[in-house]
């Protein structure tokens, strides 16, 4: 049984909270980052805690890479590997294309994708070190397909899925795994914050299964592929998005 531990970005909330408790079922420890809301992190960690689990919160925002070394640095100090990253933080915005600032595509890249590099280049070290390890990065379905009015948004959920399908490749020698979960529609904050009630209603009639996923549901997809007997699984993208498209 091969342990260390999981670090999970973004863990405060919605998707992130529910995958750092799904692995922590597995008996990883989990280092739950967020980048503002403690209290929501200290959660997540209680919940972990009752469940029998172990781990701690850790402030690192994605796209600082000293403040994301200090956090891998002391995953390492405190167990002594990192086997799991999960690079799930990560912001949204609605806006027409000609309305986004500069401002806007910069921290859309910043977050979401410098993000992903930041994590996976100062964890992996660890990972070939140890010739284990699993990297779950979280695209979106609008990484797949694109949507209007989230250009940027989509573009970084496609690199998300460049950068799995050709870092992948390269680290699949050391016995590392590299792929994607491109979630559809998931009831958490984000999807609240960027679609009224109605929107809501609607995207959940027009899902070939009829509802909006839960944060477990793709906490589901992540642990599977985080897992030891997904080993011969590597550069995929996991859709889980209720047939959504
Ligand atoms: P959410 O409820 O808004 O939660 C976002 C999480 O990311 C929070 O834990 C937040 O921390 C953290 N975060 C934001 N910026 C960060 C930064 N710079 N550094 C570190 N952590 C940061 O979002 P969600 O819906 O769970 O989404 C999670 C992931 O799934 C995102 O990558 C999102 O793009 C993707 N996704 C979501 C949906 C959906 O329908 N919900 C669909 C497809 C893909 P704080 O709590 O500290 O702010």
């Amino acid at each position: 049984m091969i342990k260390g531990c999981a670090v999970v970005t973004g863990a405060s909330r919605g998707i992130g909270a529910a995958c750092a408790f799904k692995l922590a079922e597995t008996g990883l420890p989990v280092v739950v980052n967020y980048s503002s809301r403690g209290s929501a992190a200290l959660d997540t960690l209680e919940k972990i805690k009752e469940n029998g689990g172990d781990g701690f919160i850790f402030k690192a925002d994605v796209s600082k890479r000293d403040e994301v070394d200090a956090m891998m640095n002391e995953a390492l100090k405190q167990y002594g590997r990192i086997d799991t990253l999960v690079n799930n933080a990560g912001v949204s915005q609605i806006k027409l294309f000609t309305d986004i600032t500069p401002d806007d595509w910069r921290r859309m890249v910043s977050v979401n994708l410098d993000g992903v590099f930041n994590c996976c280049q100062s964890a992996l070290p660890s990972m070939i070190h140890n010739k284990y390890g699993r990297i779950v990065n979280i695209s979106s379905v609008w990484g797949v397909y694109g949507a209007s009015c989230e250009v940027h948004y989509s573009a970084v959920k496609a690199g998300i899925i460049g950068l799995t399908k050709a870092l992948a490749m390269e680290v699949a020698p050391s016995g590392i795994t590299v792929n994607a979960v491109a979630p559809g529609c998931i009831m958490t904050d984000m999807l609240h914050e960027d679609c009224d009630e109605e929107t809501i209603k609607q995207l959940a009639a027009d899902s070939p299964v009829g509802r909006i996923g839960t944060p477990e549901d793709v906490a589901k997809a992540v642990a599977f592929l985080a897992g030891e007997a997904s080993g011969f699984i590597t550069g995929q993208v996991l859709g889980v998005d209720g047939g959504f498209k």
